[in-house]
């Protein structure tokens, strides 16, 4: 078996399926004792793993239909952001956000609560209107926002089932423009933090934390038509195009300096033909309360000198609230704080407890595809328990289960 995108895990599956069909898909589930599927594989953990069958979406076709009057699209599941992005576009229409890579599937990222950034912009996993799901024994079951078993199906980390097609809100096409504002003062900015994340509809803090003192960058992605005047916040507007990373090329990077353009060239970090290389980072976020926020920035900043020697860049986002029972933003708007470190995996697990209790006080919540130490992490899901009770019913023999389900959502 193959590798995950960063290189950092060799899948224990025996076997690896790439069905075509959703036919495939079903039988392929009716006839396996143990079985999970497996989208473009950008998770940095075992979520995805199993030591039985893997089924892979890559290979799943199927029709890409908009519906203009409902204001949804219907795609399969292992369809890559980037690609429907460049469909929607070409008629007219857009998704309200994106993450920072485009190379990532739907199903993948809408299983584990895969976010962009925006105070008033949910996490991708938000936009599910409806999905359609082969369940343990084969069937197909389709659900729709508003039915009773939907919100905990959305972000199921593959426990649920194989999701086949994702039907998704979108609306009109927009312009973005992207501003980069440099050395920005943390004390002043964590004084007022929602000034911040609030002054574009999609804001992004980088910072190495080598200068704990300031925001090395941050990125706004404003609407035109909507967005006030951005303040600098005690900053620099960059005088040229940037690449998170200080000292990198920007010439993978989405178009900055105020010039407005495309949704789907501005709100992801990184161009859509740029094919990041593999396995030289690997990544870990926790999600925290907004009202938490400045105070767990602070614990943060409080290790700078813990963290700066493993880390590549943080990242800090914002995602509002939604009420899909798994997601890190269930019941209450949340900031991000994500770290991209270099590929030393023996040293970021060694520092991750550190990172962890530090954030303790502020209920943080792991994003589920990217490294993290906590063991049961159930206490931090209210509906936990209905999402067990929904588990045990759809796939009572737990042919869907693995290591990591039984580690942080164990089901009793
Ligand atoms: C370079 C990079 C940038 C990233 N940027 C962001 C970001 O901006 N924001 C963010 O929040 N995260 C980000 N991530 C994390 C990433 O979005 C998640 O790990 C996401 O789950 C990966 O999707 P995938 O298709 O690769 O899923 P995989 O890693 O293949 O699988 C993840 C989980 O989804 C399940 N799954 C996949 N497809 C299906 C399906 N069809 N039906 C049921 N379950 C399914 C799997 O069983 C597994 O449990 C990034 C990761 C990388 C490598």
């Amino acid at each position: 078996m193959s590798h995950n995108w960063a290189g950092n895990l060799r899948y224990a599956a025996t076997r690896l399926h790439e069905p075509s069909t959703v036919d495939e898909v079903r039988r392929l589930v009716d006839g396996s004792e143990r079985i999970r599927a497996l989208g473009t594989r950008h998770s940095f953990n075992t979520v995805a793993d199993t030591r039985h069958e893997l089924l892979s979406t890559a290979s799943l076709v199927g029709p890409v239909t908009m519906d203009a009057d409902a204001r949804t699209v219907t795609v399969p599941a292992g369809m890559r952001y980037g690609d429907l992005a460049q469909a929607l576009e070409a008629s007219g229409w857009a998704l309200a956000n994106l993450a920072s890579l485009p190379h990532i599937s739907v199903g993948g990222a809408v299983a584990t609560g895969t976010h962009g950034s925006g105070d008033r912009t949910g996490s991708l996993a938000s936009a599910v209107a409806a999905l359609d799901l082969v369940t343990a024994d084969g069937s197909l079951l389709t659900l729709r926002r508003g039915e009773p078993d939907f919100d905990g199906a959305v972000v199921s980390l593959g426990a649920l089932g194989i999701v086949t097609a994702v039907t998704l809100d979108i609306e009109p096409s927009y312009a973005i423009e992207q501003h980069v504002i440099e050395r920005m003062p943390l004390a002043a900015a964590l004084d007022d933090l929602d000034a911040v994340t609030s002054a574009a509809y999609s804001v992004s803090l980088f910072t190495t934390w080598q200068d704990p003192d300031t925001i090395g960058q941050a990125w706004f992605k404003r609407r035109p038509e909507r967005d006030a005047p951005l303040p600098a916040f005690g900053g620099v507007p960059a005088d040229g195009e940037r690449h998170p990373l200080p000292g990198i090329s920007p010439v993978n990077c989405t178009p900055q300096l105020g010039a407005p353009g495309r949704w789907l060239d501005r709100l992801p970090h990184f161009r859509l033909a740029f094919t990041p290389s593999n396995g030289d980072e690997l990544q870990s976020e926790y999600l925290v309360p907004r009202v938490h926020a400045a105070d767990a920035i602070r614990a943060i900043r409080n290790l700078d000198s813990r963290i700066a020697p493993l880390l590549q860049v943080a990242e800090m986002r914002t995602v509002a609230a939604d009420e899909l029972w798994l997601s890190p933003a269930y019941g209450c708007d949340v900031l991000g704080l994500h770290f991209t470190w270099q590929p030393r995996q023996i040293e970021v697990e060694a520092l991750l407890p550190t990172l962890e209790d530090a954030l303790a006080p502020y209920a943080p919540r792991p994003h589920w595809g990217k490294l993290f130490s906590a063991g049961d992490v159930s206490s931090r899901y209210p509906r936990a328990a209905d999402f067990a009770a929904l588990r045990a019913r759809l796939d009572p023999s737990g042919k869907f289960g693995n290591k990591f389900l039984e580690r942080h959502l164990p089901r009793d």
